[in-house]
């Protein structure tokens, strides 16, 4: 229990990427006054570690120890990796590849997950990911799977990166989102699924503002009976 005796909620948003899940969630925290985490940032933050010890992110036993040792902080939009502030760093596309693939490892996932569920006992959360609503938060008061069409997600994440000043065709970005979702769909622990009782968005065709209030409508109708929430 948080804020009085109002009761702690999680929104769980999972889905694969590009579907819009950070910038969905990061309004629907900032409308509701929830804490924002963004799990995905968690996993790229090992991975950009990883990258940088040269340590083979395939390397189950190293890996682990890596993400057990990894100061993380989350601020708002900000994420600090032993102190340092590696918001921007994160987002390049070989530590895309490198989240993707130490996510595999369940040692890596363990560490990440226990830091998650810590931080979702503390405050109401809206916490985007993989298997937030499936593994980490199975008893999540409000689940959304938030999905868009493949053409669709790659045109967005395309327009993130080139705005941050990455330089890379359509056609290599699919073929690496497309390489990543399903090494994430496929793996044996804790893969991309939408829980049975998840709501299902799919935001192709859709403003921001539109998944925003399908969302907001979704958790009222689930949490609050439209009384609590703005
Ligand atoms: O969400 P984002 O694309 O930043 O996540 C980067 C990678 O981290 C994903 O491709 C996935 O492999 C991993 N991840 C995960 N579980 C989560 C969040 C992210 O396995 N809850």
């Amino acid at each position: 229990m948080a804020n009085g005796n109002r009761k702690r909620i999680v929104l769980a948003i999972d889905g694969p990427s590009g579907a819009g899940k950070s910038t969905i969630a990061r309004r629907l925290a900032e409308r509701l006054g929830f804490t924002y985490i963004d799990t995905g940032a968690m996993y790229r933050a090992v991975g950009l570690w990883a990258l940088r010890q040269g340590v083979n992110p395939a390397d189950m036993h190293r890996m682990e120890q890596l993400a057990i040792a990894a100061g993380i902080e989350l601020q708002p939009g900000r994420i600090r990796l032993n102190g340092e502030d590696v918001t921007d760093a994160i987002r390049r596309p070989a530590v895309s590849d490198a989240a993707s693939k130490v996510a595999v490892i369940p040692g890596v996932r363990r560490a990440m997950v226990q830091k998650q569920r810590e931080i979702g006992e503390r405050s109401s959360v809206v916490m985007e990911g993989r298997d937030i609503g499936t593994v980490v938060f199975p008893e999540a008061e409000v689940k959304i799977f938030l999905d868009a069409r493949p053409g669709e997600r790659v045109r967005r994440r395309l327009r993130e990166l080139k705005a941050a000043g990455n330089d890379i065709s359509e056609n290599e970005l699919a073929g690496q989102m497309q390489e990543r979702d399903q090494r994430d769909s496929t793996r044996a622990d804790a893969p991309l699924a939408q829980a049975p009782d998840a709501v299902y968005v799919d935001s192709t065709g859709m403003s921001i503002e539109e998944v925003e209030e399908a969302i907001l409508k979704i958790l009222r109708s689930r949490v609050t009976n439209g009384k609590e929430f703005n």
